[in-house]
């Protein structure tokens, strides 16, 4: 039995010796503490203690909970929706199942019906579950670590829940990459830390088995320091598990890529130059409607950016309104598109029937001063204009069958 003291130990991705003693579950059995490491941030439990004397049964809502070992069966279907597709492209596929339990991923497995060699790691033998009889699986009754497995010999490595329980996640994910085939992947998924800020919490969620407590990003960051490039980033809904797919990376690849932050990024700019060309045309129709208010009384609330928008891609003429105000800009600019920028106290005396609050956050502000000065005032936002041209060519398709 082995086991890290809290002084000697090291953060197990960055190798920092910053950790920071922050959260002692109060029935822990291991007298485990929480540490977080202040360079990596990284949370990890110590001492790191790899042989558990028991394994008994226990159905806990303190720290000694374990070893019932049922939550992993509604994982498998999840991880095979997400590998189908991949799996579909390797012809006769060479899987790792490192953790593999009572074995409801290699049942999942058998459902797409692939020609796969699969070798199951699993240590608790009590828990084997009917592959272990399958002449064609080969299984290895021992903990991961001890596995000499060899080089480049998995198009897949399938850890469901095992990297938590491990005394070095990162040396046995520099194993699974050696295991892997240039290109091959793995597929992790471990409990998440996002679930501390569920609101109901009465469960300790630091139970003994567990040496690790991932986020995203800690996740995110031992995967690109052991040699993976993530290649699909976890359901941000799912704040229980963090369930993500990487690739075995050269050493390049994996020192310059954070490819799904990067593509998310991506994504977003492709959505926003769609929807700037889409908004800045809808401007033209919100213009045409302004000016037809034009005539009774239209007092433009805001001089700033949207209205210069407005004008600029929605060819609004300005000089059609009663006024202009900004509390703010006339301070800088005395007119905007040949339009005087006058102070909204002026209201009164400006014949002001209609408002448009040209701001996107300050909208309720605008229209709560606007009735302070005129009561009976009409106020309309430029979200609400947008907006009313956003529904429009969909209530028209509605109408239209
Ligand atoms: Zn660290």
């Amino acid at each position: 039995m082995s086991s890290t003291t809290e002084a000697s130990a090291l953060c197990d991705c960055c190798g920092s010796d910053r950790l920071e003693a922050i959260y002692r579950p109060e029935d822990s059995e291991r007298g485990l503490t929480v540490h977080l490491c202040r360079h990596c941030g990284l949370v990890q439990s110590l001492p790191r203690v790899d042989r558990v004397p028991r394994r008994e049964t226990r159905v806990s809502s303190g720290a000694d909970w374990g070893n019932v070992r049922y939550g992993k069966g509604f994982r498998a279907a999840a991880a095979i929706d997400r590998l189908a597709r991949r799996l579909a492209d390797i012809a006769r596929p060479a899987i790792l199942d490192v953790g593999a339990s009572r074995g409801a991923f290699i049942e999942a497995l058998r459902t797409l019906g692939l020609d796969a060699r699969v070798t199951a790691v699993e240590p608790d033998m009590r828990v084997l579950g009917d592959y272990a009889r399958d002449e064609t699986i080969e299984t290895i009754c021992e903990r991961i670590e001890d596995v000499d497995l060899p080089s480049e010999a998995f198009d897949l490595v399938h850890s469901c829940h095992t990297l938590e329980h491990l005394r070095s996640p990162a040396a046995t994910l520099r194993d699974h990459w050696r295991v892997l085939k240039p290109g091959g992947l793995l597929y992790v998924d471990v409990p998440n830390l996002a679930f501390l800020a569920s609101p109901n919490v009465v469960e300790e969620w630091f139970i003994d088995k567990h040496l690790y407590h991932f986020s995203n990003d800690t996740l995110g960051a031992l995967l690109r320091a052991t040699g993976f490039r993530a290649v699909s980033l976890p359901d941000p809904r799912d704040t229980e598990n963090i369930a993500l797919l990487a690739v075995k990376a050269t050493k390049e690849e994996a020192a310059d890529a954070n490819d799904p932050v990067a593509r998310s990024a991506l994504r977003l700019v492709a959505r926003y130059k769609e929807r700037l060309g889409a908004n800045r045309e809808a401007l033209k129709t919100v213009a045409h409607r302004l000016e037809a208010m034009a005539g009774d009384g239209l007092v433009i609330w805001g001089a700033g950016r949207l209205f210069d928008a407005l004008v600029r891609y929605g060819g609004f003429d300005a000089s059609r309104c009663a006024a202009l105000v900004d509390r703010h800009l006339p301070a800088y600019v005395g007119e905007r598109h040949g339009v005087a920028v006058l102070h909204p106290r002026d209201l009164p005396r400006l014949g002001a029937r209609t408002v448009v609050a040209m701001s996107r956050t300050f909208a309720g502000e605008i229209e709560r001063e606007a009735k302070e000065l005129v009561p009976d005032i009409k106020v309309v936002s430029f979200a609400w204009l947008m907006a009313e041209q956003a529904a429009a060519p969909l209530a028209a398709a509605q109408g239209g069958r």
